[in-house]
């Protein structure tokens, strides 16, 4: 793995908070599954907004996908661990 720590680590508040300084949405434990039916709204890690929308499904890694905020126009990873 190239990738270590991401699935728990990644998860606690500790984890979100340096997600978010990383400019990465964090996952969201409650929802998730809700984002294969594409559904879901992710919060943009910039500045807050929910008027986000996917541009791919995978980013720089297939763990995450590519999502833009509409607000701020800045393209954000968001975190889809499964
Ligand atoms: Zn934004």
């Amino acid at each position: 793995m190239l990738s270590p720590a991401w699935t728990t680590d990644w998860m606690s508040e500790e984890g979100r908070r340096k997600l978010r300084e990383y400019g990465i949405a964090p996952p969201r434990a409650a929802s998730s599954r809700r984002a294969l039916f594409g559904i879901e709204r992710v919060a943009c890690p910039q500045c807050g907004s929910e008027d986000t929308e996917v541009l791919s499904e995978f980013g720089s890694t297939a763990c995450k996908a590519l999502w833009r905020c509409k607000s701020c126009r800045e393209p954000f990873d968001y975190f889809k661990c499964h």
